[in-house]
């Protein structure tokens, strides 16, 4: 094991232990302070950021240049988040002082930070690899045929989302109007059926030129980091514009990430074998190991967890995502973003939308405050969370991804 992900070490700052972002985790995330416009990249130690711009001028980590350290992690993470993880490793490792050269240490604390995309997403993809996603949205909306289609156990099914639309965590989402089908044809209006996707999506590092595959076995190179999505859909324009070209514009108008991207370096021990496949996928995805990650993962709305999850048990993984994504010599470039798709166990309560937990609206969901839900309402808040126990109750966190519903821009009947 790296000696950054040894569960015995610790960081001079006495609070970490106790934080979903101890030493042995150090996620990358872009961020600006009151007087300083210009986003700059952090890595989050507790309840606080370490400034690598401060750090790099202070001379104690003479790589990157600062060039990659501003705007978004694009070029870092090309560069290879790995070495630049493992020194701030070294520096935050309790005995270290070689941060007392930088002013303030090079540290601030996360309250004064806010927070802005990690990526520039030149191209973002959305899965769909969850066998009990897919079940239960095909017994829904095609209940007189098999609810897995023939193709869905030999593709790992995916399409090309809106990256423009893809917003970090925080940033309120307006309610979508479009074309609604009701008894007497379409109109256009407000989105009835607000929801949301629980997702997991990874930032690709190492780009690859038009013309080039990444083999099954070389994937994991390629995926830098890992962040929390909230893919949000408008059910009722995607129910009736989705056929035959697939998910528009229920889709596009918001997608959520988490601010923190959390290496595929902190998250090395977490990577577990996949459930067998059945049938064998064919040679180019069969992956030896095919690696899934221990994610615990969580849904809040409005304060009351509807659904608890864990995002190992999807059927397709990250590399086999990766690796068929790029089959046809499409160009991958660092910082595209593909999500996994709807996280949805087998049990009703680990279903990550609320079109399965309402089962197409029939069953309402119960809020701790006495409230219930079958779709979002204007005002609600979501927030998922997710992290990889440690052990010994402490967790590699990945932060919160939160979006709250704001009104359609005119609610009225004059549209
Ligand atoms: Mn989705």
């Amino acid at each position: 094991m790296d000696a950054s992900n040894d569960p015995g070490l610790r960081c001079w700052l006495t609070a970490a232990a106790e934080s979903e972002f101890p030493i042995q985790n150090l996620p990358f995330g872009m961020f600006t302070t009151a007087g300083d416009d210009q986003p700059r990249a952090g890595v989050a130690i507790s309840d606080q950021i370490v400034d690598l711009v401060a750090v790099e001028r202070g001379g104690v980590m003479s790589f990157p240049t600062e060039t990659m350290l501003r705007d978004n992690l694009n070029e870092l993470f090309e560069f290879g988040a790995g070495p630049v993880r493992r020194r701030v490793s070294e520096l935050l490792t309790a005995g270290n002082n070689e941060l007392s050269r930088v002013d303030n240490r090079g540290i601030l604390s996360r309250a004064a930070a806010t927070m802005h995309m990690p990526f520039r997403v030149g191209d973002y993809v959305d899965f769909c690899s969850s066998e009990q996603h897919a079940t239960n949205v095909g017994r829904m909306f095609r209940p007189n045929d098999p609810p897995l289609m023939p193709n869905w156990k030999h593709i790992p099914i995916g399409y090309h989302g809106r990256a423009s639309t893809v917003a970090v965590s925080g940033t309120p989402v307006r309610r979508p109007a479009g074309q609604r089908l009701g008894a007497d044809g379409p109109t256009f209006g407000p989105s009835r059926r607000l929801d949301i996707e629980l997702e997991v999506g990874f930032f690709t590092s190492h780009p690859t030129q038009l013309g080039d595959t990444i083999p099954i076995a070389a994937a994991h190179d390629h995926i830098g980091g890992v962040v929390l999505v909230n893919d949000w859909s408008a059910r009722d324009l995607q129910a009736w514009e989705y056929r035959p070209l697939g998910p528009f514009l229920g889709k596009s108008f918001a997608t959520s990430v988490s601010p923190w991207v959390v290496t595929v370096d902190a998250l090395a021990p977490y990577w577990v074998e996949a459930a067998p496949q059945d049938p064998a996928p064919l040679p180019y995805l069969a992956a030896t190991p095919n690696r899934a990650l221990d994610l615990q993962l969580e849904v809040d709305l409005n304060g009351t967890v509807i659904c608890r999850t864990n995002f190992k048990d999807m059927y397709w993984t990250m590399g086999q995502q990766l690796t068929h994504a790029a089959s046809n010599g499409t160009a991958i470039r660092s910082g595209d973003l593909y999500a996994s798709g709807t996280v949805s166990g087998q049990q009703p309560d680990q279903f990550g939308s609320l079109l399965e937990l309402s089962w197409n609206g029939e069953r309402s969901i119960q809020l701790d405050n006495g409230e219930s839900r079958t779709f979002l309402e204007d005002g609600d808040t979501v927030t998922i969370r997710g992290w990889c126990e440690m052990g010994h109750g402490q967790r590699i966190g990945f932060g919160e991804c939160i979006g709250t519903v704001l009104p359609a821009k005119d609610d009225g009947g004059g549209i």
